[in-house]
């Protein structure tokens, strides 16, 4: 598979490619997931240069298909709250004027996301991943939900753990309710990429992109 990433000059005009998005907070695993699912063919550092990070990055698979790593939203150490709220707004926009776009992909630090979600309660606000999630829904993008760095989850307090995920994007409990939705991921050491990756295709299979599903080969 030829892989291209770049940084597209306007991300709205760009493509009509079908897209695949990937959302989520900075540092969640976004662009490991990606490399890890490219198996290593995706230059997930183009998106790093200091200046170009609040822009989607495009992957584009054999000229077909494009997987979108879009800029991380929410809170990040030393960026002003002005910029995460453009973030925020670009995330919003892209989503809400593109008409190409397959479905989505949330990921999120399954490690992290109980305690930032219950920060956010406690302060009597709606967690921010539960807010994308269902705006994901209300789009009709069709999320699933990779919960990244499952390796680093104590595998006695995963099934706990894996609840109050699931209870942080707003479903209920039990976790396993939600296993077409919901796939533990590990993009560090390839733990329940197999799943996911059958996911995908089936995903883009639905779609009405069968061919499409050999990007997402499990081997
Ligand atoms: P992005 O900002 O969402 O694109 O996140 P990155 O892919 O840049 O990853 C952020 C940090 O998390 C990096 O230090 C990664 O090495 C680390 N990371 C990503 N995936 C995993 C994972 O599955 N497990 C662990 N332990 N670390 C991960």
């Amino acid at each position: 598979m030829a892989i291209h990433s770049y940084v597209p000059e306007d991300p709205l005009e760009e493509t009509e490619l079908p897209e695949i998005v990937f959302v989520g907070r900075s540092n969640v695993g976004k662009s490991s997931l990606i490399k890890a699912i490219t198996r290593g063919g995706a230059d997930v550092r183009v998106g790093k240069r200091p200046g170009v990070t609040r822009w989607p990055v495009f992957h584009e698979l054999d000229g077909e298909l494009v997987l979108v790593d879009m800029p991380g939203f929410g809170f990040m150490s030393g960026v002003p709250r002005r910029h995460q709220e453009r973030v925020k707004d670009l995330i919003v926009e892209y989503l809400e004027t593109k008409d190409n776009i397959l479905f989505a992909v949330h990921v999120v630090d399954a490690k992290a996301l109980p305690e930032i979600a219950e920060r956010w309660e406690k302060r009597g606000e709606i967690p921010i991943d539960r807010e994308m999630f269902q705006f994901l829904n209300e789009q009709g993008l069709d999320p699933i939900v990779a919960a990244n760095k499952i390796d680093k989850i104590k595998p006695v307090e995963f099934e706990e753990h894996m609840d109050a995920v699931v209870e942080a994007l707003g479903l209920f409990p039990p976790w396993r309710q939600w296993l077409d939705t919901v796939f533990p991921v590990s993009a560090k050491t390839g733990e329940g990429l197999v799943e996911f990756l059958e996911a995908m295709q089936e995903k883009v299979k639905k779609a009405g992109h069968p061919e499409f599903a050999r990007f997402f080969r499990t081997r």
